[in-house]
């Protein structure tokens, strides 16, 4: 019997295996969520030259200190034009947002606050020099450093860049993951249940949070509990996928036969099978095979599946994308019912629905049944509580949480 870890140790033994993966240069489309490889720097100022913020009169701040004041109107400014003449004391020029200022003014006075008459505008009151007008390199100064390498790339960064006129970047591409799931009891549609078959859920689940984490994914299928057919199958991943997870068969059933084919294809000392102090998830097997890619042995209960996704196997692949934050947002809640549970030396993660109070503070339910093989409570939760061992914890007090699905926090109603 191997000896239990915790799932620090099981954590920081797997980052540790894990480094970012090469990076590539890519277009800006196709870098939002992405780290940075490289820094960029500006070649220009943005806004590349000083424009008006506003509809109005672009004029000198000098000729309105003694407003109320007219001033002659001597020309139009659309965005996209070049002012073709200064302009000079007593003058004003119609210029609309984003318009170069012409040469000579200082200030824009706005639209709605004049009064306009034949070619002569009044200004009521004086217009401090500035007013109005975006300077150039007020966003990014020519020359800075925009973005330092390990920045992860939002959407408004590739606004950014693209208002730099930068076209590609070097960054750490995104992992392609192979899923696959093991056992001789699983199908799926088209074909019906058999005597003692089950759906597989485990690798549409395993699927569908590989995407929304925005990784790649390959699906490479059941696979039956035979050490020779699951080694073939990993072996096929290996040539297509940076990392591969599968799940079920890591336990020490007669037919658990991931781990042992993950041992057997493993670089030397390069595989370990873990027992791990929490509940539920308790065995995972993890290994580096082939060119250094990380395979990760999921247990085959449904939520056992997915709880040790989120502890081990999302925070390395997000290390193999560059990220250096991996770890899901973590807060305290109020505990809204009794979490009970016995002393056993694991730590208990239970699912539950986070949500806030009028006033803003997090609460946590328990989402239903918290055996390993109940799947549609998982899929009510927004949140893993973390339960050390002990007695468990009582209605008001504090409990710590994972939030799995942040965005789906809500007011409670
Ligand atoms: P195992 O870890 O292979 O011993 O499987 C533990 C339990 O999870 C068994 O009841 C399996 O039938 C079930 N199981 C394994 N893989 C899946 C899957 N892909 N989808 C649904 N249930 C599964
Ligand atoms: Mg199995």
């Amino acid at each position: 019997m191997s000896s239990i870890s915790t799932p620090e140790e099981v954590e920081s033994f797997v980052l540790t295996a894990c480094a970012p993966l090469p990076p590539v240069r890519l277009a800006i489309a196709q870098a939002a969520g992405l780290v940075l490889a490289e820094g960029v720097s500006a070649d220009g100022p943005v806004p590349p030259f000083a424009n008006s913020a506003m509809d109005g009169f672009a004029l000198r701040s000098l000729d309105t200190s003694r407003a109320p004041v007219r001033l002659t109107i001597t020309a139009e400014l659309m965005a996209g034009q070049t002012p073709d003449r200064k302009l000079s004391a007593g003058e004003a020029i119609r210029i609309m947002t984003g318009a170069p200022m012409p040469e000579g003014a200082d200030a824009v006075c706005p639209v709605e606050n004049v009064g306009i008459e034949g070619l002569s505008v009044l200004i009521r009151e004086p217009i401090p020099a500035g007013k109005n007008v975006r300077r150039a390199g007020e966003d990014i100064a020519r020359g800075s450093t925009v973005f330092p390498p390990g920045t992860v790339l939002s959407p408004a960064h590739v606004g950014v860049l693209a208002s730099l006129g930068i076209r590609t970047v070097t960054a750490v591409p995104r992992p392609r993951v192979g899923v696959l799931s093991t056992g001789d009891e699983l199908v799926a549609p088209p074909r019906a249940l058999g005597p003692g078959q089950i759906r597989d859920a485990n690798r549409p689940a395993l699927l569908a949070t590989l995407q929304h984490s925005h990784f790649e994914t390959v699906d490479l299928g059941i696979v039956s509990d035979d050490r020779e057919t699951v080694a073939a199958a990993l072996k096929e991943g290996l040539g297509s996928c940076d990392a591969l997870v599968s799940s079920g068969g890591v336990s020490a059933g007669d037919r658990d036969t991931v781990r042992e084919a993950i041992k057997v294809l493993a670089n030397t000392n390069a595989a370990r099978c873990f027992q791990v102090g929490i509940r539920p998830a308790r065995p995972f097997t993890f290994g580096i095979l082939g060119c250094g890619q990380p395979v990760f042995g999921l247990p085959g209960n449904p939520v056992s599946a997915l709880v040790a996704y989120e502890l081990f196997c999302r925070p390395a692949l997000l290390r193999l994308a560059g990220m250096v934050e991996v770890n899901r947002p973590r807060h305290v809640a109020v505990a809204d019912e009794q979490f009970s549970r016995r002393r056993d030396g694991k730590v208990h993660f239970v699912r539950v629905i986070a949500s806030l109070d009028e006033s803003g503070v997090l609460h946590a339910r328990s989402s239903g049944g918290q055996n390993p093989h109940l799947l549609y409570s998982m899929a009510q939760a927004n949140a893993l509580a973390v339960l050390p061992d002990g007695e468990g914890l009582n209605v008001g007090e504090r409990v710590r949480l994972i939030l799995t699905a942040p965005g789906r926090v809500r007011m409670a109603s």
